[in-house]
């Protein structure tokens, strides 16, 4: 029979009960065993839904049954709660942002490399099927070369009114979001970044940066822009890609968009375009005489893929999917969008 893996929910406010859900709608072998968090409410909480409630951290991480502490605290804590697990033998999974530095991971990774214990990150969004969409079209050069790649993610909401004001606790949307967008450009995009490039926003919190645009140059390969606003009542597309033969695109959350490609190169379609106070051909619109329209060829995944390759990893069945250099390469790569964003100066990267 294979073995139960028991997992434990450390902090359990909005994205623990994320997993709670997750694990509740079924993952073979996975089992829920308990929940702590240093709060009363989400405690009485757990508690109601009838899950057992340890008393402090010491208490899940002397519990021989537990395999996996599961960190979804703020980010701060995220450090010492996951070097703590992985001392006392568990295997820690932590939320994203792993944490807040580059040398607070390389603190982290130290650990489970003493310990033998898998420590990984819950990089969900690697698993988004917008991104796969897009991976796929670059991936299969289905554009041609492709020179540009931009990746945005707007709101109009601000910057959360919890911790995540606050620099303390690792607030800020490049932590929040930035994490997410440049581990998605990092996955998709082999070879060396050349330089970093990015200005912060601050228009409703004076603490932390409320958004951000990042301009990554690669050596081989296409400008990439990554971009998180949090004041854009209109927003921009999720996904915009540009090739020397099409361009694609996906609008929302909803995978909305479409692939637009050169069927002729030859004809002259351009019907001149007049304004109120001008003339032009380069702009005017193509017709379908030389360009098609397609739809997007979606790929689909299962969130629950994550967990299973945590328990593989464990076993030793497979290698962790989440590894611990690709973590330190996109902290590094924020670090020197800060670096940048506070000097206003291109920063060279690797
Ligand atoms: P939250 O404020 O809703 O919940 C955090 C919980 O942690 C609270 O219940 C709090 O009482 C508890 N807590 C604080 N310090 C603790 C400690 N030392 N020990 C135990 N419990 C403690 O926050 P959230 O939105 O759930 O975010 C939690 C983490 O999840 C953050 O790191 C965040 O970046 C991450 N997150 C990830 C995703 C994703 O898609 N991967 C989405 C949202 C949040």
């Amino acid at each position: 029979m294979d073995k139960q893996f028991n997992e434990v929910i450390v902090g359990f406010g909005g994205m623990g009960n994320w997993h709670r859900e997750l694990i509740e709608s079924g993952i073979d072998n996975l089992h829920l065993k308990g929940v702590y968090d240093i709060a009363e409410a989400p405690c009485r909480k757990a508690k109601e839904m009838g899950y057992h409630v340890y008393e402090s951290l010491d208490a899940v991480l002397a519990d021989p049954e537990v395999d996996i502490v599961l960190c979804a605290t703020p980010n701060d804590f995220h450090k010492d709660i996951v070097i703590k697990a992985l001392r006392a033998g568990k295997n820690a999974v932590s939320e994203k942002p792993v944490t807040l530095s580059s040398g607070e991971l390389q603190e982290m990774i130290d650990a489970a490399n003493e310990t033998g214990k898998i420590f990984t990150v819950h990089q969900n969004r690697r698993w988004d099927e917008d991104f796969l969409t897009i991976k796929k079209i670059y991936d299969e050069n289905m554009l041609g070369e492709v020179f540009n790649i931009e990746s945005r993610v707007h709101g109009s909401r601000g910057i959360p009114g919890d911790w995540r004001n606050e620099k303390v606790h690792g607030g800020g949307m490049m932590l929040d979001w930035g994490v997410h967008i440049i581990d998605q450009m990092l996955q998709m995009i082999p070879g060396r970044i050349k330089s970093v490039y990015c200005t912060t926003t601050n228009v409703t919190n004076g603490e932390v940066d409320d958004g951000f645009t990042l301009v990554l140059q690669w050596e081989n390969g296409p400008r990439t822009l990554l971009e998180v606003g949090t004041s854009n009542f209109v927003e921009l597309p999720r996904w915009y890609v540009q090739g020397v033969n099409g361009t694609a695109v996906i609008n929302d959350w909803h995978l909305n968009g479409k692939i637009v490609r050169i069927t002729n190169w030859e004809k002259n379609d351009a019907i001149p375009i007049k304004t109120a106070a001008g003339l032009t051909k380069t702009m005017a619109p193509r017709t379908d005489e030389t360009i098609a329209t397609e739809e997007l060829p979606i790929v689909h995944s299962d969130i629950k893929d994550f967990y299973r390759n945590v328990m593989d990893a464990i076993s030793g069945k497979a290698e962790q999917k989440i590894k611990h250099h690709e973590l330190m390469r996109v902290m590094k790569v924020m670090e020197a969008a800060f670096r940048s964003a506070a000097s206003g100066q291109v920063v060279d990267f690797e």
